[in-house]
């Protein structure tokens, strides 16, 4: 936008923090949008790509595979509950989503059940920017507005957060139930789409509603992933299994692109023939790149030990102890947190760019976007640092927050 300022130029990371050429330190709360979640440049991944790199940096994965794909599926399923075994590499959150779509229209295509075009998903959610996944977003988020005409309507419906919304999913199921191929959902924390929580009820009465209806459910995770919400996954905390899941941002620990989107045994087995028809047809050209497969799979080992269960735990209490003076500043109408996410939400969509370049002037690297200022720190963040944010935060709340935005909304 022409009226924003220019973008902070980065000499480099380490750690929680974020240097910028002209030397100043920021501690950056957002961990690059969710991903770094064992903090920057850590030895351990770093090694495992310059190794890669000496190896093979990337080859294409139609009909050639390779070692670190092959253990990261194997790793990936052993961690995901029930038979979500199955496992298709892709580069994006987005495609990831896409790749998600795909497979439940062509289960219901292979199993010769015809008409089910559409996918219900909700208000608030968000699953990524390309064409298909902005259909089955918020429809602000998603500007079904701007693109009316061009996107395909889907189902939005309001979570069933208690019974009597349970009923009424069910009426639109009952009603539209023979055109849905699947439900679609972020579990736990609806992310870009407003950092809104909801409780694990919801999910059971999704998949109790997906199951009476015989759609397929699918879990966008790729938020909640990887620890996030104080359980490896929303579905295994959870205790629900989804029929799909999808994962990118923490997979590589923040280092390179991946996503990959789970597929349960059931909707495998409905694809797995000798007829050409029923195959998936997907392969971007950087699928499975190894680089990125070595990133996830050194990720995946700073998990093994367990120690991140304690330092989500730490963080999460460290955000609690410290957002929760901001209840009291003017407009604001809640603090929530959930595992290592905090959040400030505001009566009225704050002025992001000038409160990002405020939080910059106090050494703090947090992001706002529409009514919400939110911490997604790194795991690894010491008290200090998080202490750090929570008070720039709280500082910046108590004052006159000056020139507000009313088109505040924004993408994560
Ligand atoms: C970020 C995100 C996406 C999109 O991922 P990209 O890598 O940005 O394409 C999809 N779903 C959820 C829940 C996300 O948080």
């Amino acid at each position: 936008m022409k009226t924003a300022p220019p973008p902070l130029p980065v000499a480099r990371t380490q750690g929680a923090q974020i240097v910028l050429e002209d030397g100043r330190v920021l501690v950056d709360g957002v961990a690059s949008w969710w991903t770094a979640c064992h903090g920057y440049n850590h030895p351990h991944i770093r090694a495992a790509v310059a190794r890669q790199l000496e190896r093979a940096p990337h080859v294409m994965f139609g009909g050639l595979a390779h070692e670190p794909a092959y253990v990261l599926a194997e790793r990936l399923a052993a961690l995901l509950p029930g038979e979500l075994d199955h496992v298709f590499f892709a580069e994006s959150g987005s495609v990831a989503v896409e790749i998600a779509m795909k497979m439940a229209l062509q289960y219901w295509i292979n199993r010769g059940v015809a008409g089910r075009t559409r996918f219900l998903s909700f208000f608030g959610g968000y699953h990524g920017d390309t064409l298909a996944t902005m259909t089955v977003c918020d429809p602000e988020e998603g500007m079904h507005g701007l693109f009316a005409g061009v996107l395909p309507s889907q189902v939005i419906a309001h979570l069933p957060k208690d019974d009597a919304s349970e009923a009424e999913l069910d009426r639109e199921l009952s009603a539209h139930g023979r055109d849905i191929a699947a439900i679609l959902v972020e579990p736990r924390v609806q992310g870009a789409g407003g950092m809104l929580f909801h409780h694990d009820d919801v999910l059971r009465r999704l998949r109790r509603l997906a199951d009476r209806h015989d759609v397929l459910l699918i879990f966008d995770e790729i938020f909640t992933g990887f620890g996030r919400t104080g359980d490896l996954f929303a579905c295994a905390g959870s205790g629900v299994t989804p029929d799909i899941i999808t994962l990118s941002k923490a997979l590589t620990g923040g280092t390179l692109p991946l996503s990959a989107a789970v597929a349960s045994r059931r909707v495998f087995e409905a694809f797995w023939s000798d007829d050409t028809g029923a195959a998936l047809m997907h392969g971007p050209t950087y699928m499975a790149n190894p680089l990125a497969c070595a990133a996830a799979n050194a990720s995946l080992d700073l998990f093994e030990d367990g120690d991140w269960l304690a330092n989500v735990a730490r963080v999460s209490a460290g955000l609690k102890a410290g957002l929760e003076p901001c209840r009291a500043a003017d407009g604001v109408v809640d603090v929530r947190v959930l595992g290592a996410i905090g959040v400030v939400e505001l009566e009225r969509a704050a002025d992001a760019g000038a409160l990002c370049r405020r939080f910059a002037e106090r050494g703090v690297w947090i992001r706002p976007f529409g009514k919400v200022v939110y911490l997604t720190p790194a795991f690894v963040m010491s008290d200090d640092e998080l202490g750090q944010l929570t008070r720039a935060i709280c500082d910046e709340l108590g004052q006159d927050r000056g020139g507000r935005d009313e088109d505040g909304r924004h993408g994560h």
